[in-house]
């Protein structure tokens, strides 16, 4: 397969089109930001992680039944994933009290839920991805109901393999991220990438944050936290 022009410029990655017009390479940067990119720097090594974890995590779902966007890892950075129309939505899943929510709703940082909580940002940085519920989305025209149904499951399906998954190997699932998007025949899948970058990850014993929030709060560290994520998600 040939790498072709570059279609787009992300903050955290670039996407190539190839030769078939239904797969795209993306190409994993160390680039970091924060704040809407308000904050900007570099976290070594961070792309090559995302790169590898996001690929380890997709693989692991696929088995799990959930459909995917990933293809092939090409090298250290690079991955062929299906080319999709992004789902204009983030898809946040929170186990545990943090950030946004922490902040939103005047409580601590570390409750459990009974019950995992989604919620939906519409990925928009010109307007900073402002929360929305599920009839904003449908009144927009971002997915229909039965779109925003079928994610809500998949969203929650890849929650109980994915903390199932973090807990073998001693790491809390707080929160995270999800993308989703419709393939050329007209399939949702999960796209977009799966890293420490867009979950929070905390350590089972000691708490400690092993996550892009090293980075975001200036905690020091941020470089050893993605190794360490790395290695326990390689057992290496
Ligand atoms: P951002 O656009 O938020 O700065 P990135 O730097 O991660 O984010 O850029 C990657 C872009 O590619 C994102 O906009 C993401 O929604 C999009 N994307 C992810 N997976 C796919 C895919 N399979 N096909 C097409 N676009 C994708
Ligand atoms: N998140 C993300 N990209 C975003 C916003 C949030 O990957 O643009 C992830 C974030 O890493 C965390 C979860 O979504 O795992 C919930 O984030 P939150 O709403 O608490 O916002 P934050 O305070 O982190 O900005």
């Amino acid at each position: 397969m040939q790498k072709k022009e570059q279609m787009y410029e992300g903050k955290a990655k670039k996407v190539f089109a190839t030769d078939d017009p239904n797969l795209v390479i993306v190409d994993y940067k160390d680039d970091a930001t924060a704040f809407n990119g308000e904050k900007k720097g570099t976290i070594v090594g961070k792309g090559a992680i995302n790169n590898v974890m996001s690929n380890h995590m997709f693989q692991l779902l696929e088995q799990q039944g959930v459909p995917t966007h990933f293809v092939e890892q090409l090298s250290e950075r690079e991955t062929v994933v299906k080319k999709v129309s992004i789902v204009p939505l983030e898809v946040i899943i929170r186990n545990i009290s943090a950030g946004s929510f922490a902040k939103r709703y005047g409580v601590e940082e570390g409750i459990v839920f009974d019950e995992p909580t989604v919620e939906f940002s519409y990925k928009n940085d010109d307007l900073g991805d402002p929360l929305m519920n599920a009839y904003h989305a449908i009144a927009l025209k971002l997915a229909t109901r039965e779109e925003i149904e079928q994610i809500k499951g998949m969203a929650f399906k890849v929650n109980e393999v994915m903390k199932q998954y973090f807990d073998t190997l001693n790491v809390l699932l707080v929160d995270f991220k999800l993308e989703f998007g419709k393939t050329a025949d007209g399939k949702i899948v999960l796209a977009d990438e799966i890293s420490p970058d867009t979950c929070r990850l905390w350590d089972k014993t000691t708490k400690e944050k092993l996550d892009k929030d090293r980075f975001r709060r200036d905690l020091g560290g941020v470089e050893e936290a993605y190794q360490e994520i790395m290695k326990r998600v390689l057992g290496k």
